[in-house]
């Protein structure tokens, strides 16, 4: 494997681009790398600039659950570029989209489209706030929603504490209204209710949680937060921008049966294209300008081409639901394997999976929240990912995020994977 092509981009890229990268966790610096420049992907397969091939677990973080350039999903899509890409005025197909997402989702009745995952938990919450004429907001450690000012908190103390920007730029003052609590924790969550519930206009999470690695909410932690809110008169948000059409074609809300007042959506919904979109009940999305008072708006919003792409994804996914059972069964193998790769081996780890979300921690399970994952071991993940990548498999490039699994993996993929996995844990654990 070379990478002489990969390194030299880099090298340019470095000087146009902060860190060479335009999101984060591209930069393979957390562990220790440069990154690969991609030329292409088919299936399950992505291929660097150097022509390396690598069977792919990040799958653009989410939106790919058909694999790369699918051609059913791709079908048509030259006659709607060449239609226009943009018009600024509305098309038949931006309500399509809608209508598909609203059959699938029986807690949303209306939908509003952006651009990004992060407008919609961003615009989510500002609608919650000016519904309930309230300002305060509930989120939990170790769950993403973007990166939106007010949502770019983690908890340093816990429950009852107010936010600390995670990053600078972000102003006290904007945060002092987010809360935070430890996920799974519903005791915390009760009794941050109990002080300050009449102010809490919405409480938002992901209802699996997928960006601290992957952690599985407790039944009775979901249960409780609908109880709770519906209890205060506060707004429960579901951010479903991984989960939704990924865990079933009605997300998280129908996996666990928990119907929340308000859902965003992203990744898949976009088909590979940028777009984002919130939703919720009637009386709620009635809020949304021009009906209502609350500001909200996008020049590329419900963009055609990307409503086309979107509309052909969720159609395939629609019409096909047996896709969620094939990929419960090839994610239980990997699972499975890698469980047994790591007790054969006797090193100390855990795979948490919920559906097609896969995720192996190092250390001691179980992992059920932000302080289990930081208890986590980085220096020997770092090495394992060096020697899946030379094996021609790519995962996330840290532990903390899932390997999405697609219909384009095959189970020689799943198989190649799982024997990597072995070699790879063992030369990382000197075993
Ligand atoms: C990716 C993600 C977002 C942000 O979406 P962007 O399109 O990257 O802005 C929000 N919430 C969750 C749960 C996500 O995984």
């Amino acid at each position: 494997m070379n990478n002489i092509k990969s390194e030299k981009i880099y090298s340019e890229a470095v000087k146009y681009i902060p860190g060479g990268v335009n999101s984060p966790v591209r930069a393979f610096k957390s562990v220790g790398l440069n990154p690969i420049f991609i030329d292409k992907a088919h299936g399950s397969k992505i291929y660097d600039v150097d022509g390396n091939e690598y069977i792919d677990y990040i799958c653009s973080w989410g939106p790919l659950i058909l694999g790369h350039s699918n051609e059913d999903v791709l079908k048509g899509v030259e006659d709607a570029l060449r239609k226009g890409t943009s018009y600024g005025v509305p098309t038949q197909i931006e309500v399509e989209v809608a209508k598909l997402i609203v059959q699938a989702y029986p807690s949303v009745e209306m939908v509003r489209m952006v651009n990004s995952g992060t407008e919609a938990t961003m615009s989510a919450l500002r609608v919650a706030r000016a519904y309930t004429k309230r300002s305060k907001i509930l989120k939990f450690e170790g769950c993403y929603h973007g990166h939106s000012d007010s949502l770019l908190v983690k908890s340093g103390s816990g429950a009852l504490t107010y936010g600390v920007p995670t990053s600078p730029g972000v102003p006290e003052d904007v945060v002092k209204d987010t809360l935070v609590c430890p996920y799974n924790d519903l005791k915390s969550v009760e009794d941050i209710f109990k002080k300050q519930g009449s102010d809490i206009a919405a409480v938002i999470l992901e209802p699996v949680a997928a960006n601290m690695g992957v952690v599985a909410p407790k039944k009775e932690f979901l249960e409780g937060l609908r109880r709770i809110t519906k209890e205060y008169g506060s707004i429960l948000i579901f951010d479903e921008v991984i989960t939704g059409f990924r865990l079933a074609f009605g997300g998280a809300q129908e996996y666990y049966n928990i119907e929340p007042d308000m859902t965003c959506f992203g990744k898949i919904i976009g088909g590979g294209l940028p777009v984002g979109a919130y939703g919720g009940k009637r009386e709620i999305m009635n809020m949304v300008s021009p009906i209502g008072p609350v500001y909200q708006a996008g020049t590329l919003s419900g963009n055609p081409l990307a409503m086309y792409m979107g509309h052909r994804m969720l159609t395939i996914l629609k019409n096909n639901r047996e896709i969620y059972n094939d990929l419960e069964i090839k994610a239980e193998k990997l699972e499975k394997g890698i469980m047994d790769n790591l007790s054969k081996l006797g090193i100390a780890g855990t795979v948490n999976r919920v559906g097609s979300l896969v995720c192996m921690f190092l250390g001691e399970g179980p992992v059920d929240n932000y302080d289990d994952v930081k208890r986590c071991d980085v220096e020997n993940f770092n090495i394992y990912f060096k020697e899946l990548l030379q094996r021609g498999i790519l995962v996330a490039p840290t532990q903390f995020e899932a390997m999405f699994l697609s219909t384009a993996h095959t189970d020689d993929d799943i198989e190649y994977t799982i024997k990597s996995n072995y070699e790879a844990l063992k030369i990382a654990f000197n075993k």
